[in-house]
């Protein structure tokens, strides 16, 4: 279960599977919190296609009401349409019932502020204080809140989207692109947009369907074989996937490569950076050093954050801050709204293409430096990641960046990150080197110096 003295938020929102780690009667206490943590105002609320979806908004919609918000129904709705019709149609704030890319068993909340963008540390802290004190407000039978439908978000989003890129320019490429929303929430926004912006669209796994049967909520190269081998068939110049709520975009290129969200991203950086000198660039201290190389030629800076959406949106709003990315495929540009989407990233690739005129493989062969770069995951018993990790540490040398977990440098230009996930009981380890062979050697060393500890 959910335990009410522990935190309640992870890394991104709060996560649970709904009947084993907690209940309906959770959510409703949970929502009463964010009710009183509000403490005035409608807040709009949403969700992902998740089996457990529907009954957990009915939960939500009822806690919140019960603390005396009124309550607007956006339905199914991807997260980053949520979070952008929250900030553009003045919300007090919005929730999204979602659990991102986890398996789809789970389910989770985010909390989302009046600007859309998820609360920050302190906010969530507060929230789990009014959880833990039992100090949630109830409304008197004269003050509950109300419920109504607000049918407008993804046409809101849409057009939030469109208005900022050069839509002509990329329609009068009239680009063919193939799409797999995986069964996830940009079925019902994303072909649109990629309609309006005047492509042809090819759609796989384009079926709203909870249990993601087709390649799982989560995309990476290793789950994309589908969307390489349509992209292939049908001659497409670019190929693009979401996560199970659609504000992760993966992109693949018109030979079928997929690549990671550090290498799309950072081209992304370059391609922007046209425009604007003295910029910051913000991205987890999990992605690929490329951005440092891409970012220098334009006279750009690099914040490093904790691994996390919340930290780079934070980041990126304190920094004042030009555009942020993830290597997980979150893409994040704060002219249109401070947090990441899968549909705004993608308006923007499409944007990029058509201005620099060449295939997607050649602008990444021009504009990237080559790095290799390897990543698994080691399950690991949940009350041990603490003195996994201090043994790890053990072995770190001394270059060591612990802005989250240990990036440990071993040259100049290869580092190994081991870092423990804020969601779920697994280890993560990330190298990355200038050579194949590097790369290897060093991730092998820690997969196993991991392995071993989680062992003994
Ligand atoms: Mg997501």
């Amino acid at each position: 279960m959910v335990s009410p003295q522990g935190r309640l938020f992870g890394t991104n929102g709060v996560r649970f599977i709904p009947g084993v780690s907690a209940d309906l009667e959770f959510v409703i206490k949970f929502a009463e919190c964010i009710g009183t943590y509000f403490s005035e105002g409608e807040v709009l609320v949403g969700r992902d296609g998740r089996l457990s979806g529907e009954a957990l908004t009915l939960a939500l919609t009822s806690g919140l009401m019960s603390s005396g918000r009124d309550v607007a129904e956006a339905g199914l709705v991807p997260t980053p349409a949520l979070q952008y019709a929250t900030k553009t149609l003045g919300y007090r704030g919005g929730v999204m019932v979602t659990a991102s890319h986890n398996p789809a068993e789970y389910n989770g909340l985010k909390v989302v502020g009046s600007d859309g963008v998820e609360i920050n540390r302190l906010d969530e802290q507060k929230i789990e204080k009014i959880f833990r004190d039992d100090s949630l407000k109830r409304a008197d039978w004269k003050n509950v809140g109300t419920s109504r439908a607000e049918p407008s978000v993804i046409k809101t989003y849409l057009n939030g989207v469109l208005s900022k890129v050069n839509a002509r320019l990329i329609a009068g490429r009239k680009f063919s692109v193939v799409m797999d929303p995986g069964n996830g929430a940009q079925c019902l926004a994303a072909p649109y947009l990629l309609d309006m912006l005047g492509c042809k669209i090819i759609t796989i796994n384009s079926i709203i369907d909870g249990r993601f049967p087709a390649r799982g909520p989560e995309p990476t190269p290793e789950t994309l074989g589908d969307l390489s081998a349509a992209v292939r068939a049908v001659g497409a110049d670019l190929g693009v996937a979401y996560d199970g709520d659609g504000d992760r975009a993966i992109f693949c290129d018109e030979n079928g490569a997929i690549y990671w969200g550090d290498q799309s991203g950072s081209l992304l950086t370059d391609y922007l950076l046209e425009r604007v000198t003295d910029a910051t660039i913000v991205t987890p201290i999990s992605s690929s050093q490329v951005v440092e190389v891409v970012a220098a030629k334009r006279g750009a800076k690099v914040i490093r954050t904790r691994v996390g959406s919340v930290d780079v949106s934070r980041t990126i709003i304190e920094r004042g801050a030009f555009f942020g990315f993830e290597e997980n495929g979150g893409c994040i540009y704060p002219a249109h709204i401070a947090v990441r989407d899968g549909g705004m990233a993608t308006a923007l690739m499409l944007e990029c293409l058509a201005a620099r005129g060449l295939s997607f493989s050649k602008i990444i062969a021009n504009t990237l430096p080559r790095f290799f770069q390897a990543k698994t995951k080691v399950h690991v018993p949940p009350a041990r990641v603490k003195e996994i990790m201090k043994t790890i540490e053990k072995q770190a040398g001394v270059r060591v960046e612990k802005v989250d977990g240990l990036k440990i440098w071993t040259d100049e230009k290869t580092w190994v990150l081991v870092r423990p996930s804020g969601t779920e009981p697994i280890i993560r380890i990330f190298a990355e080197s200038e050579t194949e062979e590097k790369v290897n050697s060093v991730f092998k060393k820690f997969v196993r110096l991991v392995k071993s500890a989680s062992a003994s």
